[in-house]
């Protein structure tokens, strides 16, 4: 069984972007820029913040985090999405989620100017993303594919099984598989037989957020890419059973250490691209 280590490929990334940013960095007369948006105390945005504030020091990506209290208003809320979209030194604008109760996020992340949505979470991005064109991706199934691309695992013809239909996750992975020309099934919530569509896929994708859901019972050899963070008593578990599914996958992510790891290299990716796009360095 292969280990798929979003870990180690999310340093390597790391490292090849600290190069594109040293090397461009010069020719814009700046460094790339990240603004993130956090509002209130949720401790596991926190340390989600934290840990993205680490990643952009380490491949020299400037960011700023605007830490703004529980209180704060809708309209102050998007007055500084507004401010940050005509700043000229910010590259990306991204909005931590959970947003405290009394707040709405849709308008605040329809109101990020799509080419500093770093998220890719704007309408116009899931559209591109939607007919195939160029545009900035989600961080989470960007960074899936990319472990899969790195790792060499052919799609093509492949029956992929992804369970979640979550606009951050599950619907926008399905079609980037799909663009890779699996042929790609949804499982949610009210899908009959589950197991069974499980049972039969070469390639799972378990995106529902339930411990150990996925179990052993699956194709010989088929590829799991376990999305799921799930905080339990026991530590910190994915969607999927380690111990039974190893036994039989021919590939899979641990977690942690699989798709997390991968999810913010793709937003340091997002942000280089969008610095190179805005400066013309690329
Ligand atoms: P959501 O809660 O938004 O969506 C969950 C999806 O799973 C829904 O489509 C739901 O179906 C489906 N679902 C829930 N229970 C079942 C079930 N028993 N059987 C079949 N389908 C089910 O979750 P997210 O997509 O935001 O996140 C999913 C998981 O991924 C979570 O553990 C989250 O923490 C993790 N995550 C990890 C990231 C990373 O960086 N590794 C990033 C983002 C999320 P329905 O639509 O019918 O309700």
């Amino acid at each position: 069984m292969i280990l798929l280590d979003g870990k180690q490929t999310a340093a390597d990334i790391r490292k090849e972007l600290a190069a594109r940013v040293r090397e461009n960095r010069e020719k814009a007369g700046r460094a790339p820029g990240l603004a993130v948006i956090l509002v209130g105390e949720d401790p596991g945005s926190q340390i989600y913040v934290r840990n993205k504030e680490r990643a952009c020091a380490e491949v020299g990506i400037e960011s700023t985090s605007f830490r703004l209290d529980a209180e704060t208003t809708q309209e102050e809320l998007q007055g500084r999405i507004k401010e940050l979209n005509s700043d000229p030194g910010v590259d990306g604008v991204l909005l931590q989620l959970p947003l405290p109760s009394g707040l709405d996020s849709g308008p605040c992340l329809d109101l990020i100017a799509p080419d500093k949505d770093v998220d890719g979470f704007h309408p116009c991005n899931v559209g591109k993303l939607t007919l195939g064109m160029p545009g900035l991706r989600s961080c989470t199934p960007a960074g899936v594919m990319e472990l899969l691309r790195r790792y060499e695992i052919e799609l093509g013809g492949k029956k992929a099984v992804v369970v979640g239909r979550s606009n951050i996750v599950g619907k926008p992975l399905s079609l980037l598989l799909l663009q890779k020309n699996a042929t790609v099934t949804v499982c949610h919530s009210r899908t009959r037989d589950l197991q069974s569509e499980v049972r039969g896929a070469d390639v799972v994708v378990a995106a529902l957020g339930r411990p150990g859901f996925v179990r052993g019972e699956i194709k010989p050899g088929a590829v799991v890419v376990d999305v799921g963070i799930n905080r339990t008593e026991s530590g910190l578990v994915g969607d999927c059973d380690f111990e039974s599914v190893r036994e039989v996958a021919g590939a899979m992510t641990p977690v942690p250490g699989g798709v997390g790891p991968m999810t913010i290299a793709q937003l340091l990716v997002n942000t280089v691209d969008s610095f190179e796009m805005r400066t013309g360095t690329k």
